[in-house]
């Protein structure tokens, strides 16, 4: 609808900002990023979710002669986001699989015309000879490389897709691209920049403190029961999202929130297609809907007022566990970042691990990542600190919006309690060639004469009862503490109770180990810390 005359072209990226898309300024490094992409040069960067990182392709878009492709694997939402610019009057659309032949050939016209702005595609597009040729044929003003930490193996996402993008470069040279990720370790940075030939781009990193979101992580007891709560003390006829590892337990979770009178939608992949869209469009119109979803959901996602994100199951990563709850609070106002997570958590992730496709060192690049969210986990330290250290960052002290901040956790020297249990343990390998999941080493110190212990004459063990000093839920952070600290293993089918080389310092006594103490009830501190 709308021809610009030649001479908008001239405009400053402020005025396209103000003009095109109605706001007052850019936030953080936007407009250098802009201006450099828009003068030609590539880009690397890295903002948290919600921070704005589409304007840093969509106005060089504007400002460029050409249309500016898009790469990006979110397809479900390639046409909400064209949906959006078409409103502010930007010339977009997009080409993947879910267009009619008719379509297609309608949008591949518009491309070589040059009468759009911006051509979004998937990037398994960018494999076929088709594509290629189609691109030949138009002026690309730029290359945006959408969610870039699918290109790195060592990440979280990655997506082979993504490995064929390192040819736009050699076929296109002359054409300025700009990558985007909202997380991204340094060592993952670095593999995006090597993978995309993007090593002489500029880098720009942004902070990926998200000071209004509350970070809280709370031993898993009843874990649906302990949800309701929150949602109930603190989230009342909030919107939220609720993620689960599996797909049962998405079911059950949402079944439980709307038996119990919340406004719950469930949304995994196993879920057709048009009820999958269906919850997302109501998640995203109605107001304070809780959406219970494994992680299929949620990238791309631009809900500003999501209030809280809960976890009932450990991420798989600190990446994952940060983009997950990077969803909340885009608005800037509080939200709280919830994550229940137990023993069990630990054993289903070793055992998914041990399990896993891939090569030896896939899995160790899974384990390390499991450790790394583990220490986030048991750490006694600021969450937000370790959370940025993670990405390195440094922070500044301690935040105060955080579980541990808030409500420091006790330390304790756990170290008698750590040769108890890991002596037990021993006793059982060693000299009786069995090893035990967690629950069973428990019972063992709690003194507990089940039929178990019995059938296994286990109550003639020395260690049997001597750890009546603790709680069950006491010894069973024992455990997770140990096994985030490496000094225990979780092995096999039934997560049997395993030393590991770095056992023997605690069992020798040249290693203290202090723990974090269990509290007597959930943690709260909501209302505090909306002050
Ligand atoms: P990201 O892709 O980094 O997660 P988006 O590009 O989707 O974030 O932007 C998040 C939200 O912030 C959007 O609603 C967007 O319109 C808004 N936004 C981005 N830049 C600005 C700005 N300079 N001023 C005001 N709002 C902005
Ligand atoms: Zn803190």
């Amino acid at each position: 609808p709308m021809d610009f005359p030649a001479a908008l072209r001239t405009e400053t990226p402020l005025d396209v900002l103000r003009r095109v898309f109605g706001y007052d300024s850019f936030r953080g490094f936007q407009q250098e990023v802009v201006e450099h992409v828009a003068g030609g040069g590539d880009a690397l960067v890295l903002m948290p979710t919600g921070g704005g990182k589409s304007l840093c392709y969509q106005i060089p878009a504007l400002l460029r002669d050409g249309v500016a492709v898009v790469v990006s694997p979110l397809i479900a939402l390639m046409q909400d986001q064209v949906d959006a610019l078409r409103a502010v009057g930007v010339r977009a659309s997009f080409l993947n699989s879910t267009l009619d032949p008719d379509t297609r050939r309608l949008v591949e016209a518009e491309f070589v015309a040059g009468e759009i702005d911006l051509l979004y595609l998937a990037p398994e597009a960018l494999g076929s000879r088709a594509t290629l040729n189609l691109l030949d044929r138009g002026r690309i003003a730029l290359f945006a490389i959408d969610e870039a930490h699918c290109v790195a193996q060592w990440g979280h996402d990655f997506r082979p897709d993504y490995l064929a993008l390192s040819m736009l470069h050699e076929r296109w040279p002359g054409v300025p691209r700009i990558a985007l990720t909202a997380t991204a370790t340094s060592a993952t940075r670095a593999e995006i920049a090597t993978r995309l030939d993007l090593t002489d781009a500029r880098h720009f990193v942004a902070s990926f403190d998200r000071p209004n979101i509350q970070y809280r992580i709370v031993p898993k007891r009843e874990p649906r029961k302990q949800l309701l709560s929150l949602l109930r003390d603190e989230h009342p006829g909030d919107a939220g999202i609720v993620y689960c590892l599996s797909r049962a337990s998405v079911d059950k979770t949402a079944e439980f929130l709307v038996a119990n009178g919340i406004a719950a939608l469930p949304y995994h992949a196993g879920l057709d297609a048009v009820t999958r869209a269906a919850h997302q469009r109501r998640f995203l119109r109605e107001e304070g809907l809780v959406m219970v979803a494994t992680i299929a959901f949620g990238m791309g996602i631009d809900k500003p007022d999501v209030r809280f994100v809960a976890h009932l199951d450990l991420p798989k990563s600190v990446e994952g566990y940060y983009q997950e709850t990077g969803r909340a609070g885009r608005d800037g106002l509080p939200s709280t970042a919830w994550l229940a997570y137990g023993l069990q958590d630990v054993v289903q992730q070793r055992k998914m691990i041990d399990t896993s496709e891939g090569d030896a060192t896939h899995r160790r690049n899974l384990a390390a990542h499991l450790d790394a969210m583990l220490a986030l986990c048991e750490t006694v330290r600021c969450r937000r600190g370790q959370l940025l250290e993670y990405f390195g960052q440094p922070a500044t002290g301690p935040c105060g919006n955080c579980d541990t901040c808030l409500t420091p956790p006790e330390s304790w020297d756990g170290t008698v309690a750590a040769q108890k249990l890991l002596s037990t343990v021993y006793r059982l390998d060693r000299e009786r060639n069995q090893r035990f999941g967690a629950g069973h080493c428990i019972d063992i110190l709690l003194g507990r004469s089940n039929d178990k212990i019995v059938q296994h004459r286990h109550d003639a063990l020395s260690t049997f009862g001597i750890g009546t000093d603790l709680r069950e839920a006491e010894w069973r952070g024992v455990v997770r503490q140990l096994l985030a600290e490496g000094l225990l293993a979780v092995e096999g089918d039934y997560g049997t109770l395993a030393l590991t080389e770095a056992s023997a310092e605690v069992l020798g006594r040249r290693r203290t180990v202090m723990m974090r103490r269990e509290p007597e009830r959930p943690a709260s501190t909501g209302k505090t810390a909306k002050a």
